[in-house]
């Protein structure tokens, strides 16, 4: 076996479903919304009455061909709109209109971040617009609702080629997407809401892992599809699950679990079990009678509203991950802090215009990770929405550069900012927070607090292990005194000339 599972390659394609945020739905004016009581956001044609008209909403086809492009992908001149068939209580008129062959977006790619700096081109196959289904409800206990209000909100779905091999890459590939359906402002993408839902397929290569795909250095595992998953949470698990699952199944029946005999199959994740399960085996294509949507002209792209929408992501500027890059190779950022930066555009923006007014990156940085993510954090809001401006930011950053407020008062002047309009200069000015580093006014305050911890002092004179404890609590005293205000380096310089060491 070990030989074996040393030639185990997972390779795993992803479909990630988008609520786009338009106003109204996509084939009707029926409001876009979540969380209002059930099937209050309904009319004709979304609840699917027969001779209902479909009418299609134009913005939910431009943020969909906006992310195409932000996915490098080709906007072709002409798509078109088809009827999926298919039975389910949430879908009152038996088919989903959806785009079968002609989709609005074609062959993309997005380079992905992976740690130790890395990065990684993953193939998009296609991305195309749809309705979502209406959601059946189990609220009660002896029959099941149906909730129409998510019934034609706008779907776009993006499928990658199965170019992920493992699940970091799966995580990196979509958290990248959610941040950018976010940056271009075309989906909130709220998992809690199924703003964003995500479906692998996954398999493992048993063979030649230089060869995948060529069917004499080896063979795949079943195709599991896992449906639905709302979370980066679960897609983790189930990614996980279902490679460690494949992994076993090889150890116990050998070739014989293979995608020639078992074929492809629709796994289902649950979430008080951490584990998959059975659902069914996979529907062909064919079974759902796709024909084109004889109630909806085809959708013709020219060359000028192309250029329009490229010139709206234009406008949009630099995306997340490239941003990504910059922090990292011109600033010299960790992961981690070039991570947390650009989840969104707010925070991005916040310290791109900040340091362009002239503050040190790493001051910036520092800042808003520190003092202003704490902030973030209370007020339940992103870094780059807690209040302080681009103009504010820099300001405060340059004084603690210059030395003209320590550490202590800057978060200070951090937290009475983001309530303010004024400048941390004129803030450290009147509430007293300029940093002191005038030897005669420090030295007043390490004699008051020398005076007042005779036992402190008398450690510190004592040496031994108490010594180092006793001179930080009366370093910690001066700062006090001075409220924050005192240089620390010059304090403890002080402190140690007056106690003679
Ligand atoms: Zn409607």
């Amino acid at each position: 076996m070990g030989d074996m599972q040393d030639n185990m390659l997972p390779v795993i394609g992803l479909e990630i479903h988008v609520e786009l945020a338009t106003e109204t739905k996509i084939f009707c004016r029926c409001a876009n919304r979540f969380g209002d009581p059930p099937n209050t956001h309904t009319c004709p044609v979304c609840i699917g009455m027969p001779g209902a008209m479909p009418v299609m909403n134009q913005k939910a086809v431009e943020y969909s061909m906006k992310v195409g492009l932000a996915l490098n992908c080709t906007v072709p001149n002409f798509t078109k709109w088809d009827r999926k068939s298919y039975y389910y209580p949430d879908l009152p008129k038996n088919y989903q209109i959806s785009q079968y062959d002609l989709p609005l977006a074609i062959a993309g790619h997005l380079d992905i971040p992976l740690a130790g700096n890395k990065v990684k081109r993953i193939d998009i196959t296609r991305a195309h617009l749809e309705e979502d289904a209406g959601k059946n409800v189990h609220d009660f206990p002896a029959h099941t609702g149906v909730d129409l209000n998510r019934a034609g909100i706008p779907l776009l779905e993006i499928v990658t080629e199965p170019d992920l091999r493992n699940v970091e890459e799966v995580m990196s590939f979509a958290r990248s997407m959610h941040r950018l359906v976010r940056w271009l402002g075309v989906s909130h993408a709220n998992m809690e809401m199924g703003q964003m839902r995500f479906e692998p397929n996954i398999s493992l290569w048993v063979g030649d892992p230089e060869k995948v795909f060529d069917e004499s250095a080896g063979y795949f595992t079943p195709i599991f599809e896992v449906k639905n998953l709302n979370s980066f949470r679960s897609l983790e698990r189930t990614c996980q699950w279902v490679i460690d699952y494949h992994q076993a199944q090889i150890a116990e029946k050998g070739k014989a679990w293979s995608l020639a005999d078992v074929g492809k199959q629709n796994w289902g994740f649950r979430d008080n079990l951490n584990a998959c399960e059975f659902q069914r085996g996979k529907e062909e294509a064919h079974d759902y009678r796709y024909f084109p949507e004889p109630d909806l002209a085809p959708v013709v792209v020219d060359d000028a509203w192309r250029q329009k929408i490229r010139n709206e992501l234009d406008e949009v500027g630099e995306l997340p991950i490239a941003r990504q890059r910059r922090y990292l190779t011109e600033w010299k950022l960790t992961e981690k802090e070039a991570d947390a930066l650009t989840q969104d555009i707010a925070t991005s923006d916040l310290c791109d215009h900040s340091v362009e007014a002239g503050a040190d990156p790493k001051r910036v940085v520092n800042l808003l990770l520190g003092r202003g993510a704490a902030i973030a954090n209370e007020r339940g809001c992103v870094i780059g929405k807690i209040g302080i401006s681009d103009v504010q930011l820099p300001d405060l950053a340059k004084m603690l550069t210059k030395g003209e407020v320590n550490a202590t008062a800057a978060d200070k002047i951090f937290d009475i900012v983001v309530d303010s309009d004024a400048l941390p200069a004129k803030i450290a000015e009147s509430e007293g927070l300029l940093a002191v580093s005038d030897a005669g006014k420090i030295t007043e305050w390490v004699d008051e607090a020398i005076a007042k911890n005779p036992q402190a002092v008398e450690d510190v004179h004592a040496g031994g292990k108490k010594q180092k404890k006793a001179f930080g609590f009366l370093t910690g005293q001066v700062m006090q005194l001075s409220r924050g205000a005192a240089t620390p380096a010059e304090v403890q310089k002080l402190l140690q000339e007056k106690l003679g060491r």
